[in-house]
């Protein structure tokens, strides 16, 4: 066996997509001798689930070469930014499941050196102070079709352009005023070559390095840089950069740098009936649609965590939907899909009765409280079972009856037979309506003593098995049961995302009558309630006696039905 991780191959699984593709070439024809990647949110939001992609594909190629994934904010535009991300962030990335080397990197750490590289860059000629303003500089960049304009500044000398960028740094030039380009091609048919913007004004305190500095590099002059400055070997990021990648090595190559990383491009994740822009989350957020970032029905991170998803099931979700170049739309139910198949192997089983309806057995002795045994969880033998009371009066779920049965209807109703699970058959005999309303209140039934445990000696059968809680023996909690927060597949079609709210995205259910095994159930825990999903105890809301439990996912898998047809 290998006792040295490090240089352990990948596994074959993992080896499969086109970077790690690129990562095992570079490694056998000795370009690298490790591998370095990195992770560089701009904290100006929590993450989301595409995030999540990123996350899982930059440290799980370190982790699968022996490499290190550095895990740096871009923070480099301090109006945006806020330690409240800084924090949610690193946060996130450890409960994922990952961890970075020492403390976590700022490019903002790297300011000195980037201001240095625009000094560099006018010693060589490369680069000059533009007084167009940003509508002009727009007006001279040209289209797709027709090149750009030289700027009337161009050619300004490097003693001219070295002191207008002082100026600029010491603050004596205002917001706007001026900009440092790049002075590359206004006929490069990349537009992002045509004498881009690489440092701007912004007289704004940074969450870092405070005052001191008034001007601030743009993404695309820090990225690279800072990139190189931490040798990182493959810079992987998401398709929109790709028309960057030229631009990104130029400035390496006009540059005094340690090393000169790859950049690679992904598709990035796309969610039907999700939206994945942070700017959009934050609307959603600020605009009070959803209960702070960490609303369970949101989907980043912190709303996945607290709705009571696992991060192994995220993981599976990203090692699933792989990695390629080309944009596509994943359907949700895989993530559903995913937290479902991992909480199917070890969340313990319990009764809850969300709706309930009372039942009164008439021929059960009044007071007697039996024990039942019940198993814990029939995917794991080592869960064991437990006790549940049963005795006289019971709550079922209201829609487990019916006064007057549809058709195929197999569940209670006057005259039928059920099997209460773990317990006996009991008959409807009999109704109680309100006075008022005319809706039925209670059931009144028979049980059959023979049958404790489930099954009739005398081999008749049942078409249905209910669960069922003890109504003295119940704890009473909330439980709130989540739909998609959106009801388009496609919100950000619409012309107002906003539109796209479903307004049936919460219900919550007060009075639920749980098993009292619940009682105990501690803030994160998770559970089956039988027959109906999966659930959590919500780790905000949640007060002992004072239970409230979330909706994860319920039970009815749509994904392994696509799949079963063929997709
Ligand atoms: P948004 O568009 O949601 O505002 P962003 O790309 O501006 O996201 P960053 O904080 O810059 O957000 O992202 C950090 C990293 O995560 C980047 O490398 C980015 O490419 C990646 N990333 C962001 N969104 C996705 C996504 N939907 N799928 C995969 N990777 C993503
Ligand atoms: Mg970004």
């Amino acid at each position: 066996m290998n006792d040295s991780p490090k240089a352990e191959a990948p596994p074959p699984a993992a080896a499969t997509d086109f970077i790690r593709q690129i990562v095992i070439g570079d490694l056998k024809s000795g370009k690298h001798t490790s591998v370095c990647t990195r992770f560089p949110p701009e904290p100006n939001g929590y993450l989301h689930i595409g995030h999540a992609k990123s996350i899982c594909l930059n440290f799980g190629i370190a982790r699968d070469f022996g490499g290190v994934c550095n895990l740096r904010f871009d923070d480099t535009n301090p109006v945006k930014e806020d330690v409240e991300y800084v924090d949610s962030i690193q946060e996130d990335v450890r409960w994922l499941g990952f961890e970075w080397k020492g403390d976590p990197l700022y490019a903002s750490d790297y300011f000195d050196r980037l201001h240095q590289f625009a000094v560099e860059l006018i010693r060589k000629g490369k680069a000059y102070v533009c007084h167009l303003t940003a509508e002009q500089i727009r007006a001279y960049r040209g289209t797709l079709t027709e090149p750009g304009r030289n700027s009337p500044y161009r050619d300004r000398s490097v003693e001219e352009n070295l002191e207008l960028l002082e100026q600029m740094r010491r603050g004596e030039l205002e917001e706007g005023e001026c900009v440092l380009r790049a002075k590359i091609d206004m006929a490069s048919g990349n537009l992002n070559m045509r004498d881009p913007v690489i440092y701007r004004i912004k007289k704004a305190d940074h969450h870092r390095t405070g005052n001191k500095w008034c001007i601030y590099p743009t993404y695309d002059f820090a990225h690279g840089q800072s990139d190189a400055i931490e040798g990182i070997t493959h810079s992987i990021c998401t398709l929109e950069f790709e028309d960057h990648r030229p631009l990104y090595d130029w400035f390496l190559d006009q540059l005094d740098v340690p090393c000169h990383p790859r950049q690679i491009e992904f598709a990035r994740l796309n969610l039907n009936y999700t939206v994945l822009s942070k700017r959009k989350l934050l609307q959603l957020v600020r605009d009070g649609h959803v209960d702070g970032w960490d609303d369970p029905r949101m989907p980043t991170i912190a709303g996945y965590r607290r709705r009571g998803y696992t991060p192994e099931s995220i993981r599976n979700f990203c090692d699933r939907i792989g990695v390629a170049k080309a944009n596509s739309t994943v359907d949700v139910a895989m993530l559903e899909h995913a937290i479902r198949e991992d909480l199917n192997k070890r969340a313990p089983r319990a009764m809850a009765v969300l709706k309930p309806l009372r039942v009164v057995i008439d021929n059960y002795p009044d007071g007697q409280v039996e024990e039942l045994e019940a198993i814990n969880n029939p995917e794991d033998p080592a869960a064991g079972s437990r006790n549940v009371p049963f005795s006289k009066v019971l709550y079922i779920e209201q829609d487990d009856f019916r006064e007057t049965p549809p058709p195929k209807y197999f569940r209670l109703s006057p005259g039928k037979e059920v099997r209460l699970r773990y317990a006996y058959f009991i008959t409807c005999r009999s109704l109680v309506k309100d006075p008022q309303t005319g809706e039925v209140i209670e059931v009144r039934c028979t049980y059959d003593p023979a049958t404790r445990g489930g099954d009739a000696p005398d081999g008749r059968k049942v078409k249905s098995t209910l669960h069922w809680v003890s109504a003295p023996h119940a704890v009473d909690a909330q439980v709130r049961l989540y739909d998609r927060l959106f009801a388009a597949e496609f919100p950000d079609r619409e012309e107002n995302f906003l539109n796209a709210l479903n307004p049936g995205s919460l219900e919550i259910l007060q009075g639920c009558k749980l098993e009292p095994s619940l009682a105990t159930r501690q803030p994160g825990d998770r559970v089956q309630f039988e027959r109906q999903g999966y659930f959590s105890v919500d780790a905000k809301l949640s007060k002992p006696g004072a239970l409230v439990f979330n909706r994860i996912v319920g039970l009815k898998d749509t994904w392994a039905k696509i799949e079963k047809r063929g997709g």
